[in-house]
């Protein structure tokens, strides 16, 4: 029999100890968590604020009497662990509601106490009252009480990722003006800028302020007052901070070594190190407060997510008691709804691949998420990321209708196999109207790919436009007179793919000019292309995402 200590009772602890009491019903197993809740629902917090989960009760997936009779464990609440000492097996335990320390022994302990918000120490902010992080329960129910108090008519959202947008959503669909303001040129960082790009018009089709490439330098008078760092100001009832996290390990941070964030570092095992990187045997850390590895670059990094922490919550259980196996890294998949759209991304994005210095091809498409004859199919914008040699998936994003999740999903699958981007083409994946199309978005990326491989054109990207454009770069346009005079590249000339084989005395007739190919989402392109090539054009390129992924590239927030 084992005493195992688990410290932090939500996503990875409590799948830990549940997993746990499945593998063995005779360790002892006792649950240290310092706030009130175990087990709750931290991802539906945005959604119980904006109304659409209404019973406050169903966002505890377990209560402490719940789950200590289900699975016979010692669940200590309010009680934070505060100093762990590997070598004597041995922590220290505040009882914040007796306001008493204790000790406890342990043969084994998993930590996973998670993250939480930064909170910058803008001027202005000490003075203000109505500012507010969201991480758990108390949080949420404090800002449920100030919106019922006060009844603010505008909020601002510092911080443009997963909470900071699910927040502008849902406080816009209470009925609040909402300011977003995101220091970076775009919000979610997992989407590279053209497909930010749409999400951006989203939020602001749906009525949120967007302030990107703007900081918040301070607040004036109570937090009423949001100055911002390129000097503009603006008025504002509440302010929502959720800038980023960090994690919570000050509780080993003089016993285990932690990474340069502060994470604590551990093997593929999950297993701790002493600051000298000998490895605890004995001591696992999981969840959001853990360095992890990337599984496509293999680097490491951060990926505070559910998935993850869920995971590790069950696999060290699985080690604990014996099982061989290993954590294999993290894709940081995800997925997140915007108004009518939905995010969704996994591996890696353009910009984190050229940070890492590893080759890519980039490749667009625009598909329906159904059958165009079914009513209400949505599009689906994607992007997806191979390595030009091994032809390795490195990863996906997608925006748009119902079922874009499932298509990244399809795509993380693939990634985790070790897959090639031309499999994509061979994957079998169910079709009727309502749901798809017999050629599957997904099947679509792998039979672009598939063509660049096969050189039948080269890719020119939206953001090489300009410089194309500067360069004389020749433009041809094979939508219809009607598409074209919606908007169209620099300097195109506009010959509808059905006629170009009348109208080719109109193109260069040098068979080597470079000629860039577009439509609206790349597939007349193609075709226009492949007429082009049996005339003898060689130096054939087709716009990725078509005029489609080029016109979102543009636009513009307000
Ligand atoms: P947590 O679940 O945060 O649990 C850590 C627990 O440890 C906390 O309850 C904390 O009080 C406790 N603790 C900390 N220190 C101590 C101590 N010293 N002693 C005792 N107890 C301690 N992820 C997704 O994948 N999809 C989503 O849609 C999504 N939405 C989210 C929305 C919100 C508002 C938030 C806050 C997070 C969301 N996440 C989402 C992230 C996800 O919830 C986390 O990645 C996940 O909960 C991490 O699990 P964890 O066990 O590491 O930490």
């Amino acid at each position: 029999m084992k005493k195992i200590i688990i410290v932090g009772g939500v996503a990875g602890g409590a799948s830990a100890a549940a997993r746990l009491r499945r593998l063995s019903e005779e360790d002892q197993i006792i649950l240290f968590e310092k706030d009130e809740y175990i087990s709750f629902a931290n991802c539906g917090l945005p959604y119980y604020l904006g109304g659409v989960i209404q019973d406050h009760d169903r966002l505890l997936v377990q209560t402490v009497e719940g789950m200590s009779k289900r699975f016979a464990l010692d669940i200590r609440n309010f009680s934070e662990v505060i100093k762990v000492d590997p070598q004597a097996k041995t922590l220290q335990v505040y009882d914040h509601r007796n306001q008493t320390t204790y000790e406890e022994d342990f043969d084994v302990i998993i930590l996973s106490p998670g993250a939480k918000p930064l909170v910058p120490p803008f001027a202005g902010l000490q003075e203000a009252t109505n500012w507010f992080t969201l991480r758990n329960i108390p949080d949420t129910d404090a800002i449920y009480a100030f919106m019922q108090t006060h009844q603010p008519k505008h909020a601002t959202v510092v911080g443009g990722g997963f909470i900071g947008v699910e927040m502008a959503e849902n406080l816009r669909e209470k009925g609040l003006e909402v300011t977003l303001v995101e220091k970076m040129p775009q919000v979610l960082a997992p989407l590279d800028f053209e497909m930010a790009q749409l999400v951006h018009e989203e939020l602001q089709l749906s009525g949120v302020k967007l302030r990107l490439n703007a900081g918040v330098d301070h607040f004036e008078q109570a937090g009423s007052q949001v100055v911002l760092d390129d000097g503009s100001r603006f008025e504002t009832d509440m302010i929502i901070l959720a800038i980023g996290v960090r994690p919570t390990t000050d509780l080993g941070k003089d016993t285990f070594a932690l990474g340069p964030r502060g994470h604590f570092l551990v093997n593929n095992r999950l297993q701790l190190f002493t600051p000298n990187n000998e490895v605890l045997e004995h001591c696992y850390a999981i969840g959001d407060a853990i360095e992890v590895v990337d599984f496509v670059n293999q680097a490491k990094t951060a990926i505070p997510l559910a998935w993850p922490a869920n995971r590790q919550g069950r696999i060290v259980a699985d080690i604990i008691n014996g099982d061989a196996i290993t954590y294999e890294g993290t894709l940081g998949s995800s997925v997140l709804k915007v108004f009518d759209l939905t995010i969704a991304t996994t591996g890696n994005n353009e910009r984190t691949l050229k940070q890492k210095g590893i080759p890519y091809v980039a490749l667009h498409a625009h598909r329906g998420n159904h059958a165009g004859y079914y009513p209400n199919a949505k599009n689906i914008a994607l992007k997806i990321l191979y390595h030009p040699d091994t032809k390795r998936i490195l990863g996906a994003q997608g925006v748009g209708g119902e079922g874009t999740e499932k298509r990244i999903d399809v795509i993380a699958t693939a990634i985790k196999l070790h897959a090639s981007i031309e499999s994509l083409s061979s994957l079998e994946l169910c079709y009727a109207p309502p749901f798809s199309s017999a050629k599957d978005p997904v099947n679509i990326l792998g039979y672009i790919a598939e063509n660049l491989i096969q050189n039948r054109y080269r890719m020119f990207y939206a953001h090489e436009v300009d410089t194309l454009a500067q360069n004389k770069a020749f433009f041809l346009d094979v939508r219809t007179p009607i598409e074209f005079s919606t908007g169209h590249l620099p300097n195109a000339i506009n010959i509808e793919v059905d006629a170009l084989r009348e109208r080719l005395a109109e193109l260069p007739q040098e068979r080597n000019t470079p000629i860039y190919v577009n439509c609206q989402v790349g597939q007349r392109a193609y075709l226009a292309i492949q007429i082009l090539r049996s005339h003898g054009y060689q130096n054939l390129y087709n716009l990725s995402g078509g005029y489609t992924t080029y016109r979102a590239s543009q636009f513009v927030s307000a």
